[in-house]
């Protein structure tokens, strides 16, 4: 019978499609080490984020056939060395779209409104705070979209037609045929992005391009009055160049859901700033879609070992090309 390891626990949903299938083999702990060594009898594995699939680990793994992610974003994984192995790597997109974009633009509002503040003083019993910090009105304000891919797509939906928003996009990859008559302005310029946006999010995958991306040279070209949002991948931004950002107020605060290093060490500074709101890398994780991805990432394995397309891979083409 085909063994597929799980390096981390996943939602019933998955477990169900996996049920009479496979033999599973749970990880005791999503370690690279531990991972690793599992993964020698496996011929299928899925894995969340904790877990980072490295050459070396594939190179190892005779039997393996398939990596398959509960989640769209497939930076954890080392897709060029397991496609040189045979491997096909895919993932899940779509059912987390929605809830993501929600999240950035839940992030927008609560920067906006100065929660990050007025929720703490409040609670404090300085009622006084309503005079201190003047929420900001969204209508007429720049949202500039770095990535105009599923997730940034919607955000600028839910924030022209929600919010009268204006939304200001660079992606250098956009089919600008496929953006449906959205009244999105699409410039090819990236720094014009920067420069003009009130509330600036990130929707890139992290790739060697954008690793980085958001470094000092870019934050001091922001507004000081603007935002940034960041619920795509931690490492494209350089926290070192955020905090300098903040503490010398060349921007005004920041919305956090991922991080340079996952979970943040406990001293990180950025988990201190008053202006600064963080999430656990959870703009994902609603009941419905957690069941979702691991019944994808559940299908996608059993796909792949029965010789069918995954429902998302960027590898499985020249796979089956070669
Ligand atoms: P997507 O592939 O649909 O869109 C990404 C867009 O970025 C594409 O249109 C692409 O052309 C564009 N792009 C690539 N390189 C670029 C560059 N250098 N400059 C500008 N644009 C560039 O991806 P998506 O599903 O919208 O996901 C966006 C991000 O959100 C990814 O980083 C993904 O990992 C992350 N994500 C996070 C969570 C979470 O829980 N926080 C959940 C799902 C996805």
């Amino acid at each position: 019978m085909r063994r597929i390891l799980l390096s981390e626990p996943i939602d019933e949903m998955g477990m169900k499609v996996l049920e009479g299938k496979a033999e599973i083999i749970m990880s005791p702990d999503p370690s690279g080490k531990t991972v690793g060594f599992l993964l020698k009898e496996a011929d299928g594995l899925i894995v969340r984020t904790a877990t980072q699939v490295t050459a070396e680990m594939v190179s190892a793994a005779a039997r393996l056939k398939v990596i398959s992610r509960t989640g769209g974003g497939l930076n954890n994984v080392d897709i060029e060395a397991a496609t040189e192995y045979g491997i096909v790597v895919c993932g899940v997109k779509g059912p987390q779209d929605r809830f993501v974009a929600e999240h950035a633009v839940a992030m927008i509002g609560a920067l906006a409104k100065a929660f990050y503040y007025l929720d703490p003083a409040t609670r404090q019993g300085n009622f006084r705070s309503r005079f201190e910090y003047r929420p900001v009105g969204l209508e007429g304000k720049r949202v500039g979209l770095i990535g105009l891919g599923r997730i940034g797509r919607i955000v600028a939906d839910i924030c022209i037609r929600g919010f009268q928003m204006e939304v200001w996009a660079y992606d250098p990859y956009l089919d600008p045929g496929s953006l449906d008559g959205t009244p999105i302005v699409v410039v090819s310029d990236m720094e014009t992005v920067m420069k003009t946006a009130d509330f600036l999010s990130l929707h890139v995958p992290l790739t060697e391009e954008t690793k980085g991306l958001m470094n000092r040279k870019r934050f001091a070209m922001m507004k000081p009055t603007a935002f940034i949002i960041n619920t795509s991948r931690g490492e494209i931004i350089q926290e070192t160049a955020l905090m300098e950002a903040l503490k010398s107020a060349a921007i005004a605060g920041a919305g956090l859901d991922v991080y340079e290093k996952e979970p943040p060490e406990k001293g990180n500074p950025l988990l201190e700033m008053a202006n600064v709101i963080v999430t656990p890398h959870s703009a994902a994780l609603t009941k419905d879609t957690v069941a979702k991805l691991a019944q994808g990432a559940a299908e996608n394995v059993l796909a792949v070992l029965e010789g069918r397309r995954p429902s998302y891979s960027p590898n499985w083409e020249l796979l089956q090309r070669a």
